[in-house]
């Protein structure tokens, strides 16, 4: 079977054009719209007419006419009917998942998800809504049927997941939650272009557009892809979580994230080549590497089945240096000293990105919950970059790695073996 390459539906999607006749879109800056005859508004309000029915619109709030052409982005390259942008990828989950569930009904969620989805899962919605989450192995199958009972609506899993990178069965978890008619959520965040949920059977894909889809760590964004009639649920006048929570993008960071999603496929080929490289090289020198790419990864081959192979397996990777003292002293030699990139949450920056998660961005999970999904405090994880040359990037990174000791100076592999770049 041919695997789908987002690019295609990219291409394919009715181009926008600015109101003069420019190749960009225009920036719709106005919060509310007229209507030429008054009678039309209350056809608005009873949803018999918006965007797609006669072209009306209402209240920016609602829908404005550059985030909804920013989500036919988003859902020409999730491949989904529709697609709605939001101020954050929290919000788009937490949006996602009130319109999902009701008061005291459940989740089955994967243990290793971003600390902000745990938070918001463990510890936000129990007290004030009553909706609890069981977190499983989400690549034990078994478990996660196990863990679904009658009052389940969701299984939520990242594609590939924050820090572990472990990879989710889509299709097999897609199976379980169509057998228990429940709905199934990926948040794609870390793989977009890598893969396309939607077609691998998951019902809704979310997105942190801060990171790889936006690529310059310059907005907080994130995006719902799914059908038209969950999209509409979303922006229901009187019970849409878009419409009535209100976490709106501001539609001048619409039109400047469309003007990168073109160049998304170049980016993520060179993030995941020089992730693939790297991690070979670290995992050459004996170091605890972890990255799906690598064949040892327990995850690789169900990856390799499922990916679009152009775009690699990612652009993050992990090293455990075993403590966080020296997880520290190596992060700030690589900033300080060898500038190979800078200290600070988040992913997908065209520079590289380091933090260690077990005191950062998965500091909100318990010491319990962390050691379950394998984050140890030595952990760090690294968001690689595009920037400067790959072998100038690897020799700032290996210099610090023996300036700490983490890699001793017999270690060092001579320059004819090191591995070809690809
Ligand atoms: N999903 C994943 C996998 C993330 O890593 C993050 C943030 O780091 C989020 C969601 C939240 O996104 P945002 O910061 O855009 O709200």
């Amino acid at each position: 079977m041919k695997k789908r390459n987002p690019v295609e539906t990219l291409a394919n999607a009715p181009h926008e054009f600015g109101e003069h006749g420019g190749v960009n879109m225009s920036v719709e800056a106005s919060t509310t719209f007229t209507v030429l005859h008054s009678r039309t508004m209350p056809e608005i309000f009873r949803g018999q007419k918006g965007p797609e029915q006669g072209g009306c619109y209402l209240y920016g709030r609602h829908f404005n006419p550059t985030v909804y052409s920013l989500g036919k982005q988003l859902a020409a390259l999730e491949g989904t009917e529709a697609a709605y942008c939001t101020a954050s990828g929290m919000s788009a989950i937490s949006s996602t998942l009130l319109q999902l569930c009701d008061a005291r009904d459940h989740i089955v969620s994967s243990n290793t998800i971003y600390g902000g989805t745990y938070a918001l899962m463990h510890d936000l919605l129990p007290p004030k809504t009553g909706i609890e989450t069981t977190l499983v192995d989400i690549t034990d199958l078994e478990a996660v049927e196990a863990a679904i009972t009658e009052r389940t609506r969701v299984i939520f899993t990242e594609s590939i997941a924050n820090p572990t990178l472990r990879v989710a069965d889509i299709p097999g978890l897609s199976e379980i939650a169509q057998r228990h008619g429940i709905k199934l959520v990926v948040d794609n965040t870390f793989s977009p272009l890598i893969l396309s949920p939607k077609a691998l059977g998951a019902d809704i894909v979310v997105h942190s557009m801060t990171k790889f889809i936006n690529g310059a760590s310059d907005y907080i964004a994130g995006a719902v892809c799914a059908d038209q009639e969950f999209i509409q649920e979303l922006m229901d006048l009187h019970t849409g979580m878009l419409m009535i929570l209100g976490p709106t993008m501001d539609p001048q960071v619409a039109f400047n994230i469309s003007l990168r999603i073109p160049h998304l496929p170049l980016r993520m080929k060179e993030h995941s080549m020089r992730a693939q490289i790297f991690a070979e090289r670290l995992q050459a020198r004996g170091l605890a590497v972890t990255y799906p790419g690598l064949s040892v990864h327990p995850d690789h081959d169900l990856l390799s089945k499922l990916q679009c192979a152009e775009y690699g397996y990612g652009g993050i990777l992990t090293l455990d240096v075993g403590t966080e003292t020296l997880a520290y002293e190596l992060l700030d030699l690589l900033q300080n000293k060898h500038h190979f990139g800078y200290v600070a949450v988040s992913l997908g920056y065209f520079d590289t990105l380091m933090s260690c998660p077990g005191s950062s961005t998965s500091s909100e999970m318990t010491d319990e919950d962390k050691s379950a999904a394998g984050i140890s405090p030595g952990l760090v994880r690294m968001s690689l970059g595009i920037t400067g040359t790959l072998e100038q990037r690897w020799q700032q990174l290996e210099s610090a790695l023996h300036q700490t000791g983490i890699l001793a100076v017999s270690d060092r592999v001579q320059p004819e073996t090191r591995l070809v770049v690809g």
